[in-house]
């Protein structure tokens, strides 16, 4: 579903949240307040704009309270964050995503009305330790929040079959990018590869993709 998004406050987390979004097909709007986080993601998302989020008019005149959903990635400047959560908020946008520092912090964004509370290092560390457990997975690099690169034991289902056949990206998402076998590893394998016994797979992935993986 095709949706609108601004994000505000383009640190590293927020840049990242931004630009897979962008990716992803959706509107984006980025605002920073200061001018070289905003050159920084300029040709990637819709539109960029420095602009200082605290000031209730410059929400308006950015017509901020069009969007579906918001992201509040301020980081340092607490205030600010939950300042901002609070007027997007009484805008009446539907979906306010706020990122927070503490457990304390969170508490009072949701207090002000904060539809999500992300605790990105935290979020993060969880996740990884349940795609460890759960998945046979091997290894993980993590693009951005949400794409990672994953080596994983082949799936018992998919011994046998081609990647063809197996038409992973129709079905999950997930794109192969090598098959090792011991000390054998092929590169970009084609659709006519067929996966064998104790093959590691090595994908490119969203990460809620590769929990829908079989065992
Ligand atoms: P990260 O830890 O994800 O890198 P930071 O806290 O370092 O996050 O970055 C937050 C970004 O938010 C900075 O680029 C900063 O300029 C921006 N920012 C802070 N306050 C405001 C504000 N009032 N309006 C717009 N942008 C802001």
């Amino acid at each position: 579903m095709h949706k609108q998004f601004v994000v505000i406050g383009l640190g590293r987390f927020g840049t990242s949240v931004a630009r897979t979004l962008s990716s992803l097909g959706h509107d984006v709007l980025a605002i920073d307040m200061k001018e070289n986080a905003v050159q920084a993601i300029m040709n990637e998302v819709t539109h960029a704009v420095q602009a200082d989020a605290r000031e209730e008019e410059n929400l308006r005149a950015l017509g901020v309270r069009n969007f579906d959903v918001a992201v509040v990635a301020i980081g340092d400047d607490l205030q600010a964050n939950i300042l901002i959560t609070l007027m997007l908020k009484e805008m009446g946008i539907e979906y306010v995503v706020a990122k927070a520092q503490t457990n304390l912090h969170g508490r009072v964004l949701e207090k002000v009305g904060a539809d999500k509370i992300i605790y990105p290092e935290k979020d993060m560390g969880v996740r990884v330790a349940h795609n460890l457990v759960t998945a046979n997975i091997m290894d993980f690099i993590e693009l951005s929040p949400d794409y990672s690169i994953v080596e994983i034991l082949t799936p018992y289902k998919f011994i046998g079959k081609s990647l063809g056949e197996l038409n992973l990206r129709a079905k999950y998402g997930i794109s192969v990018m090598a098959i090792k076998n011991g000390k054998k590893v092929e590169v970009a394998p084609g659709a006519d590869a067929r996966i064998q016994e104790r093959d590691i797979l090595v994908v490119v992935s969203s990460n809620k993709a590769i929990e829908k993986l079989p065992e």
